[in-house]
């Protein structure tokens, strides 16, 4: 009898852990590798911060959450499980639709228990390198390092990266920054309001994190003014806000902190919080060249996954953006897991080639900018039903993908104070109720 594959998975986030019980379903021989203590990845909050709150020291300490304290989810609870485990209420829990980070990592650790995922995990066990056994392109050594011993190296046939990609702050060259003299810090250092008490702050960025924190700040701060990328924004005082502005974007600063925006207007500004997103970085990842990061592009890889060259011997789970990322990345795994015990073929590497290629090619077409590759543009369930059929399962149930319509409103038209708790749950309730006897009949 052959033995199982063995397949090292790095990291024990949502991707990880999802991707190892679907591996183990598979039969398969799974280890997870797992740098820090506990499980949850992002969502296990940290009060610390990197010792270089911007982030562009490369030899910064680095804290892997970007968690501020009181983040609650974006999307409401039904759509932040998975399809066959979901979310469920903890007795004296916090119920609300849109929970606090808690939640889901209590979630998580639930998840791993369940599964005896704790028991697959080597905890405090990074993963310093990942390269191709000399001539083969199906073996691959990992090393790693435990914080009180030497380095380990072993072989494995395949990898599947779980790492996530919201650790690495993305940071604009500001005309003039490296004489402002204020103070600079990038929201995956964020955690709490207070140290910005009776400060200006300039916020740089309009995505969801963006918001809730500049709403966050505008309560202790003097002033919190956000610029933004949007071509149809004028200066407004924002409503309901009495010391909160938009502007466009930030055109240039000087020695004197004054902060100048591309509409005209400017402000002496205490802080500059960048909400502007992050990089993919794979610092262990050894490909000869076959895998490239260019611009946040990383690639080339089939659907988001498999770089053809090295399918399906190395993988990359939860790289999408913008997506119900739960349930995506679940199918995603499933999708890994039947590849790597051989019940599902891949196309060839030409053909998947072709394909990345045409995909490029499209996005180019329709405007998006090389730094967006992996947002899916609004064709966010017609991948999850690619995924799911690769998987052998149905297309995700039509409700998820109404309430996923839903959820992501605010953000595209701009009104996302208070969303959370205005929420429809008695509507939604119905429709889901709906559907599961439509289901059962
Ligand atoms: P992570 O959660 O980042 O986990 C990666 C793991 O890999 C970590 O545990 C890390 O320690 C480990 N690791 C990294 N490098 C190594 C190495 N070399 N060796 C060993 N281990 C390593 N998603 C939602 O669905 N809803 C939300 O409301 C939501 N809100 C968010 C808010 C913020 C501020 C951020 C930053 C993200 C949010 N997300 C949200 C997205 C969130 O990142 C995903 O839900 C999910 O946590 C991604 O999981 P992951 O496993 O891919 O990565």
């Amino acid at each position: 009898m052959s033995h199982p594959l063995r397949v090292a998975v790095i990291g024990a986030g949502v991707a990880g852990l999802a991707v190892a019980r679907e591996l183990r379903r598979e039969g398969l021989d799974v280890v997870v590798f797992e740098k820090s203590h506990h499980l949850g990845g992002t969502w296990h909050y940290d009060p610390r911060i990197d010792s270089d709150p911007v982030g562009s020291d490369p030899n910064r300490e680095v804290v892997h959450t970007s968690l501020y304290r009181s983040l609650r989810t974006n999307l409401p609870r039904q759509l932040m499980g998975f399809l066959d485990y979901p979310f469920p209420d903890r007795p004296d829990g916090d119920s609300r639709t849109f929970p606090g980070h808690e939640e889901v990592l209590w979630f998580l650790n639930k998840f791993a228990d369940e599964f005896g995922l704790r028991g697959l995990t080597r905890f405090g066990c990074e993963v310093v390198r990942v390269a191709l056994v000399a001539g083969r392109s199906d073996s691959w050594v990992v090393e790693s390092r435990t914080y009180d011993s030497a380095l380990s190296r072993e072989i494995f046939g395949a990898v599947v990266v779980c790492s996530g990609h919201f650790t690495q702050p993305r940071v604009p060259t500001i005309p003039g920054i490296e004489k402002w003299p204020g103070y600079q810090i990038h929201s995956h250092n964020y955690r709490v309001p207070e140290p910005f008490r009776d400060q200006v702050v300039v916020v740089i960025g309009f995505a969801s994190s963006a918001i809730d924190i500049s709403i966050e700040i505008a309560k202790v701060a003097k002033e919190v003014h956000i610029a933004t990328r949007s071509p149809d924004v004028k200066v407004v005082k924002l409503a309901n806000h009495d010391n909160m502005w938009q502007h466009k974007m930030v055109k240039c600063v000087s020695e004197d902190r004054m902060v100048a925006f591309e509409d005209g207007s400017s402000v002496y500004a205490d802080v500059i919080l960048y909400c502007t997103g992050y990089k993919h970085h794979y610092p262990f990842l050894e490909t000869n060249g076959i895998v490239t990061i260019d611009d946040n592009r990383v690639g080339p890889l089939y659907k988001h996954v498999f770089p053809p060259a090295l399918a399906p011997w190395l993988s990359f789970i939860g790289i999408p953006e913008k997506d119900i990322i739960f349930q995506m990345t679940e199918l995603q795994c499933k999708w890994v897991a039947r590849v790597l015990s051989g019940k599902v073929l891949l196309p060839t590497e030409k053909e998947m080639l072709a394909y990345v290629e045409e995909y490029y090619q499209q996005i180019e077409k329709d405007g998006f900018p090389k730094h967006m590759t992996h947002y899916l543009h609004f064709k966010e369930i017609g991948y999850c039903n690619w995924l799911a059929a690769e998987a052998g399962l149905p297309p995700i149930e039509h409700w998820r993908e109404e309430m996923y319509l839903e959820s992501i409103k605010p953000l595209l038209l701009g009104t996302l104070e208070n969303y959370r708790d205005q929420w429809d749950d008695a509507h939604w309730n119905a429709i889901i109720k709906d559907a599961s006897l439509t289901q059962m009949k």
